[in-house]
This record gives structure tokens, C-alpha cells and sequence, in this order.
């Protein structure tokens, strides 16, 4: 993992009254474990990672309590996981990154609302909206209200977090509907402190087992005609009771404020950045307190009309804050106050944009706005329009005076094995011409930026050879399909490989197999040399394609380009048809140095040999046309000025940060470039061996040292 928690789980085992310091998402573990789960699970990605590499590191507390820990290959396989709680009263929660992820679960999770639960069900959905951001913006509260599910979005505070976390599973256990919480990325690493309380023991759990299934029952089942009756459940049950339940709760804050003809309605997770704004304009202070009185959705779906009708009721205007697209709760607003037959103006989008995140800034300029149009009684709306204007205007001028910066768009790490296979894409490209590539969502799609710019299209994690199902029969050149060994078992298996080969298609796909989760910050995959308990997993690539019935398959070590090149343009050129697969083996090289530095700090204490490798250039041979950092990209390859006054162009040379992966020599070698390139071992405690041959190269290199100052001069 890519980071470790070890030190930081030791929280969760803390006691009643005990304070609880850290992050909100070890806030939402503690609370998890308050609650008595029985199991919980989930697949990584951002921003809640680090939820499940928390479970990880915690699995021996987890196991204390009987907790079962599952790392699913897939958000699919996690949301199906909750099928436990429709039968049996077992609490559970899971984890996945929202919105691709809950687009993935979307067929269990509509099978799972459906039926309903018995036990309390979470989702605990990393909310990836925003600047930040590295999926399609969109919104999981769709999924919400279509499936007939709660979805919280917790005002970024730890004991509020942790309050909803708690009583989640309590609304779900009242409505025996699952309820999704929503943590955005400010959520997750929102630092603070709460009081603790005792984690519970699940009644069942794997310390008390259930003694065997219940009386059969059709009506758990999401099947016809079960599902009419599910149906109605949904709407004239369950409904009302969540509603119930979170008006009697207490779950959705109100903020009261002395410009009371107005008011905001916030969705709680962004409810500190609108305190913040209001603070900044001396109508709110540092500690929550507001002027302008604040409806706080700690539950967005469902609304309760009756809190609503009571917040708005005497109110001129509110002002609605939600993110996105379309404006759901301020419609649901709307629909409410019209039923209701109150005239409160309600106001949201056009003071805020349609799109984008709701930054500082946008919020200081939609609340001048606001203020602007509404005019509350007791205060300078022109004046506060005004200050706003100053405010922001620093700015423009910063813009005016720094001028256009350019983009710095993200890279591969330096060394990483999956920069050479595109460099070989180029290189085979040359000769052959440039083809479709679909690219896949992992570390890989960096070769969508300068300076490979490969890649055509992106449908979705492990879809890359699916995607390029119609462009094979329709393009003269055999399209290229990359993915990562992430994206393989997440989806690419099934979706691509299995589907390739049962339409007897065509076409070359890459796996590149690094052995982890790479992106999501290194976890353990089916494929990885082991799994999380250090046990082997047993499963391989090479063992799943060829049990599919691939037969055109190659293994090529990433950095070996020359070999990478001309196995690509076998794939391209062979007469054979069907599925070509070239896996690029290559170990995730942030892993690998992680891994290596630990056992080389190791040796270094016991005084055994340590070998360093470092990638240079010759200065008096580069030439200076730069066609090696053109095909490799490297970080650590660059310019500085040319040490020969004769010669003006700047001269590649590599920095301090190599890690000598040996990718620029391996270029340099396979598309014929000038031989500048040398490889130096920087050896720490040598041996006899290595001091013999420094004497012998040090002695033949003074004897060739006068010529060559002779020769200077
Ligand atoms: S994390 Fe690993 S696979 Fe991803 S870019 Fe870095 S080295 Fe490459
Ligand atoms: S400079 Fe060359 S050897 Fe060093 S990390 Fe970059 S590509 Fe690898």
C-alpha cells in the first residue's frame, strides 16, 4: 500500500470517553466499529483508498471482533456483497469511489434496494467531484433517489461524521433501505478530534455465527412479481419512515441567524466552505456561528417537507447550495414550497454556476450575488457586493502580472515500466503508421499527454478492448488495446477479453502488469506475487488467458523496448487472427523503490554490498536533438546548457532522481539515436572484486587521460 496505518489504527481501539485525534476517514473506521459491523468491504479509489487500506491495516482489530474484511475485485462484487443484510440482521458496510465505481455496482445495488434489508446497510462513496477530481463529473445522488436509497453528505466535522455514520445504519435498520454516505476528498482528510465510545461486538459475526438461513421467503427476493410489492414498499413504507426517522433524529442541522427573512440551504458537505465565505464577509464566525441562518443537509435524499416548509416558512429567499448537475435538490425545493403553498423565492443555480466546484471564490461571488438580489433587512448588500469585488481582484492582477503558465498535466513516476511500452508504440508506429488506441483508466492513460499523446478514446476501467470492438472490423490497421492488470480483473476479463474472443474478434491488446492497484496507491490485486496476508494468490494473467483460449500470447520485460517494438509489430503484421496479447511485465517502480530502499537501508546496517543504478549522458557526444527525451518522457531526462562554447543547442543530461531503469539507454539503442547514453553503479560497501576492477578501470583510464589533454591542448 502506499501508505502504511499501522500507527494510526492503533485509534480504533480506543474506549469510552477516550478523544479520538485524526482524519475523518479513520473517523468513519472508528465508527464503523462503534456501530457493530459484522463485515465490511469495498474496492479502492479516490478519495477512500484509504478507507479500505485502514481495514487492512486494522484487520487484526477487526478480526478481535469478528469483523469480515473482503478487498473485492470490483465495486460490483462489493455492493453484491451487502445481500447479507437482506436476510439477516448483520450490520455491513463497503466502499468504492463515486461515480464510476456506483455505475459499476449499479445492478446490485438496484437488486439490493429493492428487497430492502433487515440489517444496516452503508456505502461509503468517495465523492470525486471537483477541481481535484480524476473521473467524469456526475453525481451519485441519481443513483439515490432512482433506487430509492438514503444518501448522506455529512458536514465535513468529525463528530458529525461520525454521529451519521452511527445512525445511518440505524436508518437504514427503521426504513430497511441501504444508505449511501458521501464523502468528498475535503471529508476524507478533514482533521479533528471526537469522543469515542466502545466498539460493539455484532450479535452475529464471525465470532457468533448464524445457525442457518431463515424460513424461505419470496418476498426477499428482487424477482417478479415479488418487485410490484417492492415497488409500493419503497414509496409508501420505507419512505416515510426514513423521513420519520430523520426529522425525530434530528439528522439535518439548522444554523439559526439573525437575517432571518433569508436563508441558505446547504448539502452538508459543503457546508464549511459556504461558513467560510459567509466568514470572510463578517457574517459568520470561525466557530459555525452564522448571521444568515443555515439549513444543513446531512441527509440530501430524501428532503423532509416538513423541516423544509419550517426553515423557508417567513423567509423571503433562500438560497440553495449544491453541486453539479441538474439541480436536484433545488427542484425537490421548489416542488415542496409549491405544494405547500409558500412564496419564498428560491434561488441556486444562475447566483451559481451549473457546473464545476463550488470554491471559495464562486461561493463569495454567488453570496454577493444573493445578497445583492434579495436585499435582507439589517445590512449593506452593495457594500459586501463590493468588498467581494475587492477581494478577488488581487487575481487578475497576479494572472496579468505572471502571464500564461503553462499546464502541468500529471506524469508516469520516474522509471516507471510503462513508459517504454510507449515508447515502443512510437517506435513501431514510425514504421508502420499510426493506429486506433484505446486507452483504459490506470497509470497507463499518462500516455494521453505530451509526449506520447496516444490514446483515441477512454470508456471506463478494464473497457479498453471492449471499446475497440468496432473499430477492428472497421479500421485497415489492427487497433491497440492497453489496460492495466487493475483494469484486467476489475472488468477487462469479462467484459473485453471474454467478449473478444466468444465474437472471434481481432486485434492486439497490451496488459501491463505491474502487480498492484498502481494508481490507487498500490493494493494487492488476483494477480499480485501475493495478496494482503502475504499468502501467494496462486492466479496469473498468462494461466487466465490461455484458459480462455488465447493463443497468440507474448511476455515482455516493459523496459526491454527493442523486443517490446518488435513483438508489437508481430501482433500488428501476423496473418493469424484473433486476440493478440503482449503482457509488459514490468514491477510498479513507486513499489519497487519502496520496496528496494527498505532492504537496501537493510544491508547497508549489516554492512552487505548495495548496488545503485544511474542512467548519464556523454555531453561531447549528445547531439542535442532531443529525440530521446521526445520518446521517453522521463522526468529525470532533461536539458542544461551545452559545456561546449562551439555549440549552442542545450544537452540532455539526467538529474539526480534517476532511478536507472535503463529506459533511456534502451531508447536511445532501439531507435538508433546517438550513443551518448552511460550506465554508472554507485556500490556502497564493495568487495574485494569490485575494488580490484575500480583499480584496474582507474589505472587504464589515467593512461588514456594525458593523450587526451595532450590532445586538447
Ligand atoms: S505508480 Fe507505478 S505504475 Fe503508476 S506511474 Fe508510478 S511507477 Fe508507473
Ligand atoms: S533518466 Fe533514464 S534511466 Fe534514469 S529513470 Fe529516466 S529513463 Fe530511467
Amino acid at each position: 500500500m502506499e501508505r502504511s496505518f499501522k500507527k494510526e489504527v492503533q485509534a480504533l481501539t480506543l474506549g469510552e470517553g477516550e478523544t479520538f485525534r485524526g482524519e475523518g476517514i479513520l473517523a468513519v473506521t472508528k465508527a464503523l466499529l462503534q456501530s457493530g459491523v459484522s463485515y465490511v468491504g469495498g474496492y479502492q479509489g479516490a478519495p477512500v483508498s484509504h478507507l479500505l487500506d485502514v481495514l487492512v491495516d486494522a484487520e487484526d482489530i477487526i478480526g478481535d471482533l469478528g469483523v469480515h474484511l473482503e478487498t473485492c475485485t470490483n465495486e460490483a462484487s462489493a455492493a453484491a456483497m451487502l445481500g447479507a443484510s437482506i436476510n439477516y440482521r448483520l450490520r455491513g458496510a463497503v466502499t468504492w469511489k463515486s461515480i464510476v465505481g456506483t455505475n459499476v455496482a449499479a445492478d446490485a445495488l438496484s437488486n439490493l434496494a429493492s428487497p430492502g434489508v433487515v440489517g444496516g446497510v452503508m456505502i461509503i462513496l468517495g465523492e470525486d467531484y471537483g477541481e481535484g477530481a480524476s473521473v467524469i463529473q456526475e453525481r451519485s445522488y441519481a443513483y439515490a433517489m432512482k433506487s430509492s436509497m438514503w444518501l448522506m453528505d455529512p458536514r465535513p466535522d468529525l463528530p458529525t461524521i461520525v454521529r451519521m455514520v452511527e445512525e445511518g445504519f440505524e436508518l437504514s435498520e427503521a426504513s430497511h433501505a441501504p444508505v449511501m454516505m458521501e464523502l468528498r476528498i475535503r471529508a476524507c482528510h478533514v482533521t479533528g478530534e471526537f469522543k469515542a465510545k466502545a466498539n460493539r461486538r455484532a450479535a452475529f459475526s464471525g465470532k457468533n455465527r448464524l445457525a442457518g438461513p431463515p424460513r424461505f421467503d419470496y418476498g426477499r427476493l428482487a424477482h417478479p412479481p415479488a418487485i410490484y410489492s417492492q415497488e409500493r414498499l419503497k414509496v409508501e413504507q420505507r419512505l416515510p419512515a426514513a423521513q420519520q426517522f430523520i426529522r425525530t433524529r434530528k439528522l439535518n442541522e439548522v444554523i439559526a441567524g439573525d437575517l432571518a427573512d433569508v436563508g441558505i440551504i446547504v448539502l452538508g458537505g459543503l457546508t464549511n466552505g459556504v461558513l467560510r465565505a459567509l466568514a470572510r464577509l463578517d457574517l459568520a464566525d470561525l466557530h459555525g456561528a452564522s448571521r444568515i441562518p443555515l439549513y444543513v443537509l446531512n441527509v440530501g435524499f430524501p428532503l423532509v417537507p416538513e423541516e423544509l416548509r419550517e426553515f423557508c416558512a417567513g423567509k423571503r429567499a433562500v438560497l440553495v447550495v449544491e453541486e453539479g448537475s441538474p439541480d436536484y435538490i433545488e427542484q425537490a425545493v421548489n416542488v415542496e414550497l409549491r405544494r405547500a403553498d409558500i412564496a419564498t423565492r428560491v434561488l441556486g443555480k444562475g447566483m451559481l454556476p451549473r457546473a464545476g466546484e463550488y470554491t471559495s471564490e464562486v461561493l463569495l461571488n454567488a453570496l454577493a450575488s444573493f445578497l445583492v438580489e434579495v436585499r435582507p433587512a439589517g445590512i449593506d448588500a452593495d457594500a459586501i457586493a463590493t468588498r467581494v469585488k475587492s477581494m478577488l481582484a488581487h487575481k487578475a492582477s497576479a494572472v496579468a502580472a505572471v502571464g500564461d503558465i503553462p499546464a502541468r498535466p500529471p506524469n508516469f513516476c520516474t522509471g516507471c515500466p510503462e513508459r517504454p511500452v510507449f515508447s515502443a508504440i512510437k517506435l513501431m508506429q514510425r514504421e508502420l503508421g499510426p493506429t486506433h488506441i484505446s486507452a483504459d483508466i490506470g497509470c497507463h492513460s499518462f500516455a494521453t499527454f505530451a509526449p506520447f499523446s496516444l490514446g483515441n478514446s477512454i470508456l471506463g476501467y478494464g473497457m479498453s478492448l471492449a471499446s475497440a470492438a468496432a473499430v477492428t472490423p472497421n479500421m485497415d490497421r489492427r487497433p491497440i488495446a492497453v489496460m492495466g492488470d487493475g483494469g484486467f480483473w476489475h472488468n477487462g476479463l469479462i467484459t473485453g477479453v471474454a467478449s473478444n474472443l466468444f465474437n472471434k474478434g481481432d486485434g492486439v491488446l497490451i496488459v501491463m502488469k505491474n502487480g498492484y492497484a498502481s494508481a490507487t496507491g498500490q493494493q494487492y490485486l488476483p494477480s499480485s506475487a501475493a495478496n494482503r496476508l502475504g499468502a501467494p494468490t496462486g492466479m496469473t494473467i498468462e494461466q487466465t488467458l490461455r484458459s480462455l483460449g488465447v493463443t497468440w500470447l507474448r511476455t515482455v520485460r516493459s523496459y526491454s523496448v527493442a523486443k517490446m517494438t518488435k513483438t508489437l509489430k508481430e501482433a500488428m503484421r501476423t496473418a493469424e487472427r484473433g486476440l493478440k496479447v503482449i503482457i509488459a511485465d514490468g514491477e510498479c517502480q513507486l513499489a519497487r523503490q519502496r520496496r528496494v530502499r527498505a532492504e537496501d537501508a537493510e544491508k547497508l546496517k549489516r554492512g552487505k554490498r548495495v548496488v545503485r543504478v544511474r542512467f548519464g549522458v556523454d555531453d561531447e557526444i549528445c547531439t542535442g536533438d532531443h529525440s530521446c527525451i521526445r520518446l521517453s518522457g522521463c522526468p529525470s531526462l532533461t536539458v542544461k546548457p551545452n559545456p561546449d562554447p562551439l555549440r549552442s543547442d542545450p544537452v540532455a543530461t539526467v538529474i539526480e532522481s534517476c532511478v536507472g531503469c535503463g529506459l533511456c539507454g534502451e531508447v536511445a539503442h532501439a531507435a538508433v539515436l546517438c550513443p551518448s547514453f552511460y550506465r554508472a553503479e554507485i556500490i556502497r560497501n564493495p568487495n574485494w572484486w569490485d575494488r580490484a576492477l575500480h583499480r584496474v578501470r582507474a589505472t587504464i583510464i589515467g593512461a588514456f587521460a594525458p593523450r587526451r589533454a595532450e590532445a586538447r591542448a
